[in-house]
């Protein structure tokens, strides 16, 4: 069996949306489990609709319109009885009732309130399935299918016990096709949660696993993994493969086809993974495996990440002493900031932290022992390719291209395995420093 996996645009339209179907019925012997995202396209953003109503409903009066009437006219669009989310219209209206009544919104009763783009997608599809292409699928949730994760709403992550009960409650079904939500599962406490934004290509994957899969098929609406993104490098292009090490730093480090957790599960269980253009079905996309065939080329990739904020903690008590990073870190972890790139001399040390924190509690706490400073609105770009390692040059390619295009680099690291190299620079710099280092190794 194979598992395809339909983001937000591949479902975003009824044009496409029947596409995807016809997808699934092509490939049926091949035994199809689909995990569909919620609408998502410019006039149908389910995700950040749901989003926009739920936080409103915090101050202002509960309305589920706006969610209602992108969902209806998709229904409508696609001659889907609109009787069939209805009812779950009603509970989100509930559930904003709710909020407004008590003035609080936690992350828990956001997963619920997100949670509605996928139930509602996935009985989209499966309805269009069955009835216009006549394909023998059911639809369950994928909580309902057993996939529990741990209590951390917002960013679950999945328990690998609950795979074996997939597995079980799948075949159970004994149907050609099933079809479930992605980005959902259920915490220890039976509440519904979610992956983190962008995380139903992460539940292709645990999917993937649970079902052991041939392959995981990520649909999406580009041709794949390419070299850059092409809406900074024009002449970008799609990376025929990669390595499942190679995607996982792509994905870490900002290209957005994948969420940064899916290549995981497919890691643990060696599945391969294709990412594939619902727009263009024949393109062969990216194939993503354990081991490539040879390829030439020392970078496969040039990504970048926005609005990244450098720490530097500066300290003559670090000079040949022990146990002052672990205090440094240990600062981190206890406000649970997640550090991206490392960089240290005797005296001090500085980090990439991801926008989305509140860096104050940290650095209060890191300023008992040392000097901080914190600088914003910085970026991250990576160029990324196993074929690095061993090559000689590759640092200076780097650093020529940088100087030739007048960008200064603040801080660089690249870690002994040779996988890639991160450079950080300022924001305003992004497009400058990718167009250079694409230019310099893939044109
Ligand atoms: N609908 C969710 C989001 O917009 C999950 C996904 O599309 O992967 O983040
Ligand atoms: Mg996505």
């Amino acid at each position: 069996m194979i598992v395809m996996k339909f983001g937000g645009t591949s479902v975003g339209t009824a044009e496409r949306l029947r596409t995807a179907c016809s997808l699934v019925k092509s490939r049926v012997k091949q035994k199809p489990f689909v995990v569909v995202s919620a609408h998502n396209s410019p006039t149908c953003r389910m995700t950040n609709t749901i989003i926009a109503a739920t936080e409103n409903a915090l101050t202002k009066k509960p309305d589920i319109s706006k969610v209602a009437e992108l969902q209806r006219t998709i229904c409508k669009e696609l001659d889907v009885p609109v009787a069939l989310v209805e009812p779950l219209l009603e509970e989100f209206q509930r559930l904003l009732a709710g909020i407004n009544m008590i003035g609080e919104l936690s992350l828990r009763s956001m997963d619920l309130a997100m949670s509605f783009g996928e139930r509602m997608s996935s009985i989209v599809f499966n309805d269009v399935l069955c009835r216009e292409f006549g394909v023998n699928s059911k639809r369950v949730a994928s909580f309902d299918l057993g996939l529990r994760t741990d209590g951390n709403h917002g960013s679950a992550i999945p328990d690998k016990t609950s795979y074996p009960d997939i597995k079980r409650n799948v075949e159970a079904l004994g149907c050609d096709v099933v079809v479930t939500t992605g980005f959902l599962g259920k915490g220890p406490d039976n509440h519904i949660t979610t992956l983190g934004r962008g995380g139903s290509d992460f539940s292709g994957t645990i999917f993937g696993a649970a079902l052991n899969a041939e392959e995981v098929q990520i649909w999406t609406d580009v041709d794949g993994v390419m070299t850059a993104d092409p809406s900074v490098v024009k002449t970008a292009r799609s990376i025929p493969e990669l390595s499942f090490v190679e995607a996982s730093e792509l994905s870490w480090y900002g290209a957005q086809v994948l969420h940064p957790l899916t290549m995981q599960p497919a890691i643990e269980h060696n599945i391969p993974v294709r990412v594939l253009n619902t727009g263009k079905p024949d393109h062969p996309g990216t194939l993503i495996v354990l081991k490539t065939t040879a390829t030439k080329g020392v970078a496969k990739s040039v990504v970048y990440k926005e609005h990244i904020s450098l720490v530097t903690v500066t300290s003559l008590r670090m000079l040949g002493t022990h146990g002052f990073m672990a205090k440094v870190f240990e600062i981190f972890g206890k406000c649970k900031i997640d550090i991206h790139m490392i960089a240290t001399s005797e005296t001090s040390v500085s980090l990439t932290i991801p926008s989305g924190y509140n860096l104050e509690p940290a650095a209060a706490e890191l300023s008992k022992i040392a000097e901080v400073l914190v600088e914003k609105e910085k970026a991250l770009v990576c160029l990324v390719g196993q074929n690095m390692a061993g090559v000689k040059g590759t640092a200076a390619r780097v650093c020529g291209a940088l100087a030739k295009a007048g960008v200064n680099i603040k801080m660089i690291s690249q870690g002994a395995r040779e996988l890639n190299i991160a450079l950080l620079v300022e924001d305003d710099d992004i497009n400058a420093t990718v167009a250079a280092l694409h230019s310099e190794f893939f044109e």
